[in-house]
């Protein structure tokens, strides 16, 4: 299958440029970071585990999590499309309340879990409905950023690499896997 602006990287996967520097790439089994865009389309109230009841108001929710065990980010972020009767993760909880949009990730060895939720809540109107979400384990607010609108990539992108210059590169995954390109 041919598309405008697909070629072949290093791994003799096909890749997708958009605007310069968007790679649509499908997941790999390999340790890494994500960020997962869930769309909210109404408003409703979630109990999240012991954060306890939260107002969860329409709109653009980014998870950042990372994936460093067996399976990696690709094995995650399966368990995050299909959602889970067993919820482990605060995310699991809030999962069901929308839809997976775009999942943003990269295989960088480092963990850029926090750097990456910062750079995320620094971004115009973000806002964190939950303090703690996603952040037990760390001294960040929450890992889960709610705006009416989502931002962009480019945005994210940006703040992310003044944050941290050298890092490898962020991809975009579909939220479906049925969208996945071949
Ligand atoms: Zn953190």
């Amino acid at each position: 299958m041919s598309r405008i602006g697909a070629r072949q990287d290093e791994s003799g996967q096909g890749r997708i440029t958009q605007g310069g520097n968007t790679l649509m790439t499908p997941l790999r089994a390999a340790s890494g970071t994500y960020v997962l865009w869930l769309s909210v389309p109404v408003p409703q109230t979630v109990t999240v585990g012991r954060l306890g009841a939260m107002t969860v108001r329409p709109g653009a929710y980014a998870y950042v999590g990372s994936a460093f065990g067996p399976g990696g980010v690709r094995a995650r972020v399966r368990r995050h499309r299909a959602g889970t009767t067993a919820p482990h993760w605060h995310i699991d909880y809030l999962r069901p309340a929308g839809r997976v949009d775009q999942v943003w990730h990269t295989y960088d060895p480092e963990r850029r879990e926090c750097t990456w939720a910062q750079a995320l809540r620094a971004l115009p109107g973000a806002r964190t409905p939950a303090d703690g979400f996603g952040a037990s384990d760390c001294r960040c607010t929450a890992h889960l950023v709610h705006w009416a609108c989502a931002p962009t990539l480019a945005a994210f992108r940006e703040r992310v690499l003044r944050a941290a210059p050298v890092q490898a590169s962020i991809y975009v995954a579909p939220g479906q896997p049925h969208d996945a390109p071949p």
